[in-house]
């Protein structure tokens, strides 16, 4: 019964009632091991216990108060994120797209702030995904996004990604950021080389433009370190964050140094449920984990050993799976057949994967995955291949 659901998403038959850890149970009372997390963004498993705990104790002190009092707990975890990144201002929001659109909007105030109203472009990539409002599908520049919602919101020019040529010619006087993944997801898992990701700070400190890095989904540890940038050794200038952050609750934020952020005074900005306690609540709880001791290092180490294990199966495998990448736990299988195909096969085996651009299936599991999780993926894996 989905008639009343403007039908946008293309969706299973398939509908899930409960989850536990790395897995959900679906309404038939079929478990599924979950290698999707809602598109990356259950991080820490479903229903963990510390959330589930926080998010019920928030809950029954105050949900909700405006962005005009004081939220002490978004500001610590405002502070938090602060200490362990090149920030030095927070902005929380409920999404991904509105962390980009707080980005694309600082980016101007920043050029205006600053005495350069002309500055007003932004480089993307191609094959980028940064959201689907009116001007993050412009960002990103897929056709299949952009049909039917002429005219296209101006200023973005596209450049290939990996492409340091290409993106220099691009620059102009009109200029004003270079907006990036450091691991494009939709687009099919794809790692920005760590090269190319040190050419662009070089390369905006050399024009005076501000390094725009989406962290949407290859942020909050998916890579091993907190962020995906962090392996070139780098920083930007600002930063989205969402899925993860919250685990599960509606959560986004984009982070900015105090330079970058200058133009961002009272007025310029806002959100109704932006921070709410909830969220804060959650999202302190979230860090509590991802900050333990060994907890990244942990996502590493698993994410070593189902990357050698996705290598063996590509291998046994050469006419199902054409390549392995990715980074972390954020990893892509390009197959040489439909990715669609794969995606059923398993989710017929009870694997949840989702599908990528550049015909790939990702694997996004939970980060709390052992090697038990990986045994029981790579065992689904080699039938739905062996089937296929
Ligand atoms: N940017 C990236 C890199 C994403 O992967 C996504 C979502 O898939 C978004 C932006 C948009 O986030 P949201 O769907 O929360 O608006």
């Amino acid at each position: 019964m989905t008639d009343a659901l403007m039908p946008v998403y293309a969706r299973a038959d398939l509908a899930f009632e409960r989850g536990e850890g790395a897995y959900l149970q679906s309404s038939e009372g079929d478990w599924y091991l979950d290698f999707g997390c809602g598109i990356a963004v259950t991080s820490l498993g479903h229903a963990h216990p510390r959330l589930v705990e926080a998010l019920g104790e928030q809950a029954r002190k105050v949900w909700h108060v405006s962005n005009l009092y004081r939220i002490p707990a978004g500001e610590r975890l405002a502070r938090r994120l602060v200490e362990r990144t090149f920030a030095e201002r927070v902005f929380f929001c409920n999404s991904g797209v509105e962390a980009n659109e707080a980005g694309l909007k600082l980016v101007r105030k920043y050029h205006d702030a600053t005495g350069n109203p002309g500055r007003w472009r932004v480089i993307t990539c191609t094959n980028a995904f940064h959201g689907r409002s009116l001007s993050t599908i412009a960002a990103g520049g897929n056709q299949k996004h952009l049909e039917g919602f002429a005219p296209q919101v101006e200023g973005f020019d596209h450049v290939a990604f990996n492409n340091m040529n290409e993106l220099r010619n691009a620059i102009t006087d009109e200029t004003a950021a270079i907006l990036v993944e450091p691991v494009q997801g939709e687009g099919g898992i794809k790692p920005a080389h760590l090269d190319y990701l040190r050419a662009l700070r070089e390369v905006c400190d050399e024009y005076g433009l501000l390094l725009f890095f989406d962290e949407i989904q290859c942020g909050m540890g998916r890579t091993g370190k907190l962020f995906a940038h962090e392996w070139a050794d780098i920083t930007p200038d600002l930063m989205s964050v969402a899925k993860g952050i919250g685990s599960g609750f509606p959560m986004g934020a984009l982070l900015a140094t105090e330079k970058a952020a200058q133009g961002m005074t009272a007025g310029t900005h806002g959100t109704t449920f932006g921070g709410n306690p909830l969220a804060m609540a959650v999202g302190n709880a979230v860090m509590d984990e991802m900050l333990r001791d060994g907890f990244l290092d942990g996502v590493d180490r698993v994410g070593r050993t189902l990357w050698q294990r996705l290598q063996d199966l590509a291998a046994r495998y050469p006419r199902v799976i054409e390549e392995v990448r990715g980074a972390g736990l954020m990893l892509g299988l390009k197959c040489v057949g439909s990715n669609a195909d794969l995606v059923a096969e398993l989710r017929r085996r009870r694997l949840l994967t989702v599908p990528g651009g550049d015909n790939v299936v990702r694997l996004l599991p939970p980060l709390i995955i052992g090697e038990a999780e990986v045994d029981e993926a790579l065992d689904k894996l080699d039938r739905a291949c062996a089937a296929l």
